[in-house]
């Protein structure tokens, strides 16, 4: 188990490609000996972060910190850390041994000495009757316990792990797994682990460090992300979720889909608008819908090997996921309840969305990069302004040369009755807007705003 002594400190490190900011001020702390991993969706940054870690590229701004000392510029021979790829990178023209025993023999170590060390890693790894043969005959897992054998025997303060088992087949992975998970025991050092496999992270990882966009969204315990996920996107990123809008009444109350619940958080105020999370197993089905808090009738019902997986269209018109052990037949009306505890209430990010412009015309207004027509407000061309839009008075077109803008579908949340989606403009900013209408992730999409949803009021 991990200690509490911190071994790498991150601060402030921001890394960018071109024009793209990939990493936004990464601040974190890593202790000796734990089980660390970066999860995100593909194009996070994860990578980017490992690749600075090791020594591979270089920050743009902030250091790492490693037991006292910046390394930031230390070449990555000089770290005290070894890498394994997710492509093993074993050099096929040498056996097992010779893989293995490379690094020993480049640092001229005594080849006793090294057939010692050879031979304790290779049965770390559950390699010992493998010593001759070709790596090219070995199977995927097996050129992976080699890789990884390669990279311990130096004995590394810290193993970084870029996607190690992502090349694996499903069940070779889960073992994989499990020898991961013994072998970091066994050996005490440090592992910092990238993938995009939650399930991987969730079974491996003493902590996980939750990013999206070249940012830390949480840092925890898998047990705490999983149950107190802190934002919507790390909600729907860890496990199955039910992610609705709600309005929190006032401490302990909050209503959403219709309802008003009782629930444990505290401290955000009267009528504000939340994000409510409640995981598909923390919904319970009873039949008398009498003693239900509320009702719905059962769309669908899959057995997915230990649960049956449901939607379930409520008494007000939403779609929720439920998980339960018994089978409930489509058609049937069933009620159900939560309990105070498994609601979990978050602060919204944002309530609408607000782009900095500057009016061009008493009736026009330049924000997104373009110029969009809005109603007279009483300002002049010149005046700086805040332009705000709602979320469901975001016009997207399937055509993108009928927009004022073009963009690209970048994230999906469903919410219950409706989708919320994150879209990227060409320039790169962000446009969140609620619709009905089904979109896929990378649809290109035209933008229109009507003149009266936009909202305007001079930045002071
Ligand atoms: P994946 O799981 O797909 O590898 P990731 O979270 O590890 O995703 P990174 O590999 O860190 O993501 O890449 C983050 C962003 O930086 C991506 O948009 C990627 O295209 C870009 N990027 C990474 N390396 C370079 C590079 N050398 N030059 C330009 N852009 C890069």
């Amino acid at each position: 188990m991990a200690n509490t002594d911190s071994i790498i400190k991150i601060e402030h490190l921001t890394k960018s490609f071109g024009d793209k900011k990939v990493l936004d001020d990464i601040n974190l702390e890593i202790r000796r000996g734990e089980f660390i991993t970066f999860l995100g969706p593909s194009g996070c940054g994860k990578t980017t972060l490992l690749r600075l870690l090791a020594g591979f590229l270089r920050a743009d701004e902030g250091r790492i910190v490693m037991e006292g000392s910046d390394i930031s510029e230390l070449p990555p021979h000089k770290r005290l850390f070894n890498t394994v790829f997710q492509r093993y990178a074993l050099f096929p023209h040498l056996d097992v041994y010779d893989n293995v025993a490379f690094g020993l023999k480049l640092r001229k170590t005594p080849s006793d000495e090294i057939d010692k060390r050879v031979r304790k890693v290779l049965k770390m790894v559950s390699m010992t009757d493998y010593e001759d043969r070709d790596v090219n005959s070995l199977s995927g897992g097996q050129q992976q316990r080699v890789a990884i054998a390669r990279a311990i025997i130096n004995q590394p303060k810290v193993l970084l792990l870029d996607e190690p088992l992502a090349a694996l087949d499903l069940k070779m992975r889960k073992d994989m797994q499990m020898e991961l998970k013994e072998m970091h025991k066994t050996l005490g050092i440090t592992f910092i682990y990238v993938t995009h496999d939650q399930e991987e992270a969730l079974t491996l990882s003493d902590t996980i460090v939750v990013m999206n966009e070249g940012k830390i969204q949480q840092t925890g315990s898998p047990a705490d992300i999983y149950n107190e996920p802190i934002n919507s996107f790390v909600a729907d990123f860890i496990g199955e979720s039910n992610i609705l809008n709600g309005t929190m009444v006032k401490d302990c109350e909050v209503s959403f889909i219709g309802h008003t619940f009782e629930c444990v958080d505290k401290g955000f105020g009267e009528n504000v608008p939340v994000d409510v999370v409640v995981r598909p197993e923390d919904i319970y089905i009873i039949s008398q819908t009498e003693n239900a808090k509320f009702t719905g009738v059962v769309k669908s019902c899959t057995f997915k090997g230990v649960h049956y997986e449901m939607f379930i269209d409520t008494d007000k018109g939403f779609e929720m996921m439920i998980q339960d052990y018994n089978q409930f037949e489509v058609g049937s009306t069933v009620g159900m309840f939560i309990k105070p505890s498994d609601i979990h209430v978050m602060k919204k990010e944002r309530t609408c969305n607000t782009f900095a412009g500057v009016m061009t015309s008493p009736t026009s207004v330049r924000f997104l990069g373009a110029e969009f027509e809005c109603r007279e407000c009483g300002l002049k061309e010149g005046d700086e302004v805040s332009a705000r839009v709602d979320f469901d008075k975001i016009d997207l077109l399937d055509n993108k040369e009928d927009g004022t803008i073009t963009g690209e579908v970048n994230f999906i949340l469903y919410k219950g009755d409706h989708y919320h989606l994150t879209v990227v403009t060409d320039d790169g900013d962000k446009v969140f807007v609620d619709t009905n209408d089904i979109w896929d992730k990378c649809d290109l999409v035209g933008i229109n705003i009507a003149p009266e949803h936009i909202r305007i009021s001079k930045r002071v």
